[in-house]
């Protein structure tokens, strides 16, 4: 018998099992490179600022978007120690502890409170960081929430006004002063300001695809895994958690909603929400049911939100109409009509056919 090549039975049988070997060897070494390529993604959720706070990203190093996490987490909470009202030792608490002083500040709190003034001017004051006295007068949200007196009111209405509001450089240090017994209060503000910070932060760290969520403060970064836009959901005013009435496609944009349903108490059959207007001292009598603002820079986006809610519908599209890069989408009360700034059109989708959409003018 002869066999070409002088194959013997043996050795055939041995390069059948060398080639079978080999092939497997491709298939992984195929399938490992295509999920290589396919991005990797990390998450972390904790309850911060008061909410819950989701942060996922998305890439190709697992180690690097776990550090990356962990250190976006601990600046949060470092940036919370700064602004937060419920901290004892915090900027805002110690401007506030000492009204009608000088107090020096970190640099990120001057950073916040230069940009919630400018926006308090820009909205004459529909958005006030020195809302402080109200806040605590009605305690919306916490176990001593309560329906003040009309004097009560009256008197802590009358301690709001930004304009108050010093912010002094010297000698490489900055110093912040608010009126005697006026107080500040950054819960419009700080989220959207920490949401910009986070998404320049993990931006710094190579990141390229995130969701920061703080609480419904969204700061979509960069692309989607899949290279498109984001579609994210505005939250349904009258309706459970999780369900939209509306999605936008955006890209390196901050979404941000704010609505009466968020926090609030009921006295008897009325109903007490969070977003107060200092012209009154009282909850804002808004005929507007939520308000969502689209904006590169969470910041602006979130203390414009809470000033168009004050605002109203009819203050609201003036206000929008000088402000012209500016995206907004208010929901109407009774009717459910949506309206939407001009340049949204061509990436709003209204979701909820039972409301009718209107393009602002
Ligand atoms: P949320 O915190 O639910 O996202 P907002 O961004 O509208 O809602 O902020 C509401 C918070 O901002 C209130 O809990 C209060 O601390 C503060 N606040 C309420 N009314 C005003 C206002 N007119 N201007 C500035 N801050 C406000
Ligand atoms: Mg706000």
């Amino acid at each position: 018998m002869s066999y070409i090549n002088g194959e013997t039975p043996k050795s055939k049988l041995r390069s059948a099992i060398v080639a079978a070997l080999l092939a497997a060897v491709i298939f992984w070494a195929a399938k490992a490179y295509i999920s290589g390529l396919e991005p990797i993604s990390a998450e972390r959720e904790s309850y911060r600022l008061g909410t819950v706070v989701r942060l996922t990203v998305w890439g190709e190093d697992k180690t690097a978007l776990d550090h990356a996490l962990d250190d976006s987490m601990a600046e949060i909470t470092r940036l919370e120690s700064l602004f937060s009202v419920n901290i004892a030792d915090s900027d805002i608490s110690k401007i506030n502890a000492n009204s009608g002083q000088f107090v020096e500040v970190s640099p990120e709190t001057k950073e916040v409170l230069a940009l919630a003034v400018k926006n308090a001017a820009m909205t004459h004051g529909a958005f006030d960081p020195t809302i402080g006295p109200v806040v605590k007068l009605w305690g919306i949200g916490t176990k001593n929430a309560r329906v003040p007196s009309d004097s009560e009111i009256n008197a802590a209405r009358a301690l709001v006004d930004y304009r108050k509001v010093s912010i002094h450089d010297k000698g490489g240090r900055t110093y912040v002063a608010v009126g005697k017994g006026q107080s500040l209060d950054l819960g419009g503000i700080a989220k959207g300001w920490i949401a910009d910070r986070i998404a320049a932060l993990l931006k710094e760290r190579g990141v390229k695809s995130a969701i920061v969520d703080l609480g419904g403060n969204i700061y979509a970064l960069g692309e989607s895994p899949r290279g498109r836009e984001w579609k994210l959901g505005l939250r349904h005013p009258q309706k459970p958690r999780g369900e939209y009435f509306a999605a936008v496609d955006v890209a390196d944009t901050s979404v941000v909603t704010s609505g009466a349903y968020e926090r609030y108490f009921e006295k008897d059959g009325v109903r007490y929400h969070h977003i107060l207007d200092p012209s009154t001292g009282r909850p804002a009598q808004s005929d507007l049911i939520s308000v969502s603002v689209i904006s590169k820079k969470s910041a602006d986006a979130d203390a414009l939100c809470t000033a168009l809610f004050v605002m109203g519908l009819d203050r609201s599209a003036a206000f929008l109409k000088r402000h012209l890069d500016i995206q907004a989408a208010l929901v109407k009360g009774g009717n459910n009509a949506v309206f939407i700034t001009p340049d949204l059109k061509g990436c709003f989708k209204l979701t909820d056919g039972t409301m009718a959409l209107e393009v602002l003018k």
